[in-house]
């Protein structure tokens, strides 16, 4: 017997009941996925590389794990991994040149524990190359589409992730959050996505871009499926030095219905007025309902969060100029002969590094240079410590903080050609970032661009204090349960599974 069609149209939870209770086999599961994802993936282009063996592989795994009497969380579920995860014997490119033709010899934590869980792996998503970039248009090896408007991006730097979730191409993902790269793609693609408090999921496996901001979470179509996935994949990691030995407190048994006793802190500094009117109506309904699901709305302030963009542009270039550093045409992916070691080296980054990773990496060996150290990365660090002052601050007066996800919906292609332009869609969510603090992006409803006539879906950020991803993902499934708003909004040009 096949697996339905509709089989990615269910929700992860349910998905692994039915195979946990041998109603479906993940073999079936994937001989329907498999075939369905490549032929619709045409459309979306959300993945890089699709991984058929690996899928058949794993769920012959499942079945015998359940078949021998083990329930597995994730049993059967079809997920997609973006490609700054390493998995063994698979192409992870980066969405770059330089790692275009490089395979991992080894497999990341994350999705180590993402497979023993049960889940299934389609394939390796597209994004901005390093993850540098919004809008996945910074990737070197294709565009990945919006599946709400073909004609518009997905967001970034995970942006495949988020439109294979979105499109139906796949009920899981895993994406990397450095200033908003699981947030924003989430908001524009109208799923779920989370970024756990910094050091939670191990980073070990995922290619580094900026090491004291990057962080590994899920996407998915409801807030109990992320909480599925990220209690599968966190918690501490002997191979990651920066992975935290705080326990895991589990959390997809324990989501709230309302938001009774809880204040929620509304920034001051991000009054939504100046995004337009549909935005700013969009927002305050969002926190109407907040309300209206028992919370306390009370006004917090974030006075140094303007300091964020200029305060992660220092920081984020710096590490990545020291962690590409390695792409030396030596030891990994490309390599363009010259006359000696030292063209070698030149000609090889020349070819293999697209414009934003090399104004990336000009700014960050700028910053760091003897000359302009003080003056750039360590204020850079102190005003990131200001910030990260800040939200302590403001979380003494309410438990979770509600600010858009996203500066505007998704973008057309080519809309946002001045790099500043693009750096601002994460306005919201780099301080957070700055700050190392658990946050997500839940879907709050649709507004017709400017420019545009299809609803483009929005998002809801919720940020809380370190360590609190029980109590945020537990108001965000209240939020959801009582809005309803992915499922109200229609994909117009469906580019996946019916
Ligand atoms: N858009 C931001 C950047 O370009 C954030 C990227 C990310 O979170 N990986 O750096």
């Amino acid at each position: 017997m096949a697996a339905s069609v509709d089989i990615l149209a269910r929700s992860a939870r349910d998905i692994a009941r039915a195979v946990n209770a041998r109603e479906l086999t993940a073999l079936e599961i994937a001989d329907t996925v498999g075939p369905l994802v490549r032929e619709h993936d045409r459309d979306l282009k959300a993945y890089l590389t699709l991984t058929p063996e690996l899928l058949r592989a794993h769920a012959r795994r499942v079945d015998e794990r359940i078949a021998a009497g083990e329930t597995l969380p994730l049993a059967g579920v079809p997920a997609a991994i973006k490609d700054n995860m390493c998995v063994r014997g698979t192409l992870t490119t980066c969405g770059s040149e330089m790692l275009k033709t490089w395979t991992a010899p080894y497999t990341a934590t994350a999705v180590e524990r993402l497979l023993a869980a049960g889940a299934l792996p389609i394939g390796k998503t597209n994004m901005d190359e390093f993850a540098m970039g919004s809008s996945c248009e910074n990737s070197a090896l294709q565009d990945t589409h919006n599946p709400y408007d073909l004609d518009r991006v997905p967001g970034g730097s995970s942006g495949g992730s988020a439109a294979a979730v979105g499109g139906g191409l796949a009920t899981i993902a895993l994406g990397s959050d450095t200033g908003g790269s699981i947030r924003e793609p989430a908001a524009f693609c109208n799923v779920v996505g989370f970024k756990p408090t910094y050091g939670r999921v191990s980073r070990y496996g995922l290619i580094a871009f900026a090491s004291s901001l990057d962080q590994i979470g899920p996407f998915a179509r409801t807030v109990e499926d992320a909480a599925l996935v990220y209690d599968a994949i966190g918690g501490h990691d002997p191979l990651d030095a920066t992975s935290l030995a705080v326990p895991l407190e589990p959390t997809a048994g324990h989501l709230r219905d309302d938001l009774r006793g809880l204040r929620v802190g509304i920034v001051k500094q991000f009054a939504t007025a100046g995004l337009g009117a549909a935005i700013h109506a969009c927002y305050e309904r969002a926190y109407a309902d907040l309300e209206q699901l028992g919370a306390e709305l009370v006004e917090v302030e974030l006075p140094t969060a303007k300091y964020g963009l200029a305060t992660y542009y220092l920081i984020a270039p710096a590490e990545c100029s020291s962690n590409l550093a390695r792409f030396d045409g030596v030891r990994y992916g490309l390599r363009v002969d010259g006359a000696d070691v030292g063209e070698m080296y030149e000609q090889t980054r020349a070819a293999g590094f697209g414009p934003e990773v090399k104004r990336r990496i000009l700014i960050g060996t700028y910053a760091l240079s003897s000359g302009y150290y003080d003056a750039y990365y360590v204020k850079a660090q102190k005003a990131r410590t200001a910030i990260a002052d800040d939200f302590k601050r403001a979380f003494e007066r309410c438990d979770l903080i509600a600010s858009p996800a996203a500066s505007s919906p998704a973008f057309r292609f080519n809309a946002k050609s001045d790099p500043v332009a693009m750096y601002l869609m994460d306005y919201y969510t780099i301080p957070v970032s700055l700050a190392g603090l658990p946050a997500l992006s839940v879907p709050c409803g649709a507004v017709v661009p400017e420019d545009g006539s299809l609803p483009m879906p929005m998002g809801l950020q919720l940020a809380s204090p370190l360590f609190t991803e029980r109590l945020l993902l537990g108001a965000a499934h209240a939020y959801e349960r009582a809005t309803l708003h992915a499922a109200k909004l229609a994909r117009p040009q469906i580019a996946g599974a019916k």
